[in-house]
This record gives C-alpha cells, structure tokens and sequence, in this order.
C-alpha cells in the first residue's frame, strides 16, 4: 500500500524515515542527541506495536560478521522484559549491550563500558532503569526489613542499598522512587571512571538515564 493510501486509510505509516536509514547504513550518527532520536523513535514504534525489527536479517548479520560499529551503549537490567534491541526497536550492531539485575555499574560492567567507548566511541550511554525491578525490590526490603538476602544476592543490595537509603521516607512508592535513585547513582558511579569522565569531556560522550514502564512499553529518559 503506498503512503497517501495509508494515510487515506488512517493506518499509521511504517516506512522508514531519513533518519532512520542513516542509522541503517555504514556510517552511525555521531552526536548524542541524534542517538536519542532514534531511541525515541525505535521505542515509540515499540509501544504503539509497529517495530520494523531492523537489522535482524541475514544480510546485517553477513555485513557484521567482519566488524561492529554500535552507536549507543546501554547499561540495563537481565530482567528479561527489559531487553534493549526490543524495546528501542534496534538490531545487531546497533547497541553494545551491558545487562545485570538492578543495572549496576560494577568494576566489570565498567570495564565493560570502557571497552566500548574506546573501540567504538559511540556518542551515548543509557543507563536503563524499569519499574518494579525485583533487584531493586530485594533492596527495598532488605533496607526496609530483616529479611537476608541469600547466596550472591547480598552482593546486588550492596550495591543498590546506598539508592534505597536515600529515597527511604519520601512521598511516592519507594520502589519506583529507589528504581529513579539507583539511575542516578550508576550514573556517578559511571562518571567515577577517569576514562569515561575524560570521553564525557574531550569526546562530548553524554550519559543518559531512562526508566522502562512495564505497562505502556514507553521508555522515558529522565
Ligand atoms: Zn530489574
């Protein structure tokens, strides 16, 4: 169906836009602000049920095979609702992707992090929060509560409670407000990087956080 039919129709459009063909082709976008269009809008096709599942075929994977050039780098949680390529309507190649319950940013994940700026320079980093994450739960109410946290578990609170502890007593659901707040804290802990704070300085790298809803699909970037 061609586009003035679609749009006679009042059936949404599905044809890429120039925007999204530059990100098809060879060359990523380079600044910051054009990743986060395209986030915006692989997330907004996501949600209203129209993703075009980009790069998934196996021409793009051929073409990778010799080399990957990524244009956004995502610190996530392993929940498996929360899987980036889907939720931004992405594909191979497009998103270096960092995922661990409670989306910490531990001297691995850092390293991690590290290795992709340095290979790839990608202009972004989004560190992706979700609501009701059970990481950040189990936080909540070991913070909260006497409950212990069991085996390697301990190790996530650790890292998450000094998020919880500052959000403990304010007005809102605290698991929400702690979810925000942990955002926030990977984010410095990031930036705590003297190589990723030097990328933030010489190479205009900008850190982002966004917060998946569960319920709608919609990311929102804070
Ligand atoms: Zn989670």
């Amino acid at each position: 169906m061609h586009r003035r039919a679609l749009l006679a129709a009042g059936l949404p459009l599905a044809l890429p836009s120039p925007g999204f063909a530059q990100a098809a082709s060879a060359d990523p976008p380079r600044a910051a602000s054009r990743v986060l269009a395209l986030l915006a809008e692989g997330n907004r096709r996501f949600a209203e049920g129209r993703a075009r599942h980009p790069h998934q075929q196996p021409r793009r994977q051929h073409q990778l095979a010799a080399g990957q050039q990524p244009f956004v780098i995502t610190l996530g949680c392993a929940d498996s609702r929360v899987a980036p390529e889907i939720l931004f309507d992405q594909g191979l190649g497009d998103v270096f992707d960092n995922r661990v319950a409670g989306n910490i940013a531990d001297e691995v994940v850092t390293g991690s992090i590290e290795y992709a700026l340095e290979h790839f320079r990608p202009p972004l980093v989004v560190v992706l929060g979700h609501e009701r994450c059970g990481a950040v739960t189990a936080a909540v109410e070991a913070v909260t509560g006497p409950a212990p946290t069991l085996g390697h578990g301990g190790v996530l609170v650790r890292h998450l409670r000094p998020a919880v502890e500052k959000v403990v007593g304010r007005p809102g659901d605290l698991v929400a407000n702690a979810v925000r707040a942990n955002i926030a804290l990977q984010i410095r802990r990031l930036h705590s990087s003297p190589l990723i704070a030097g990328w933030a300085q010489t190479h205009r790298l900008h850190i982002a956080g966004a917060v998946y809803d569960l319920d709608t699909g919609n990311v929102s970037f804070m």
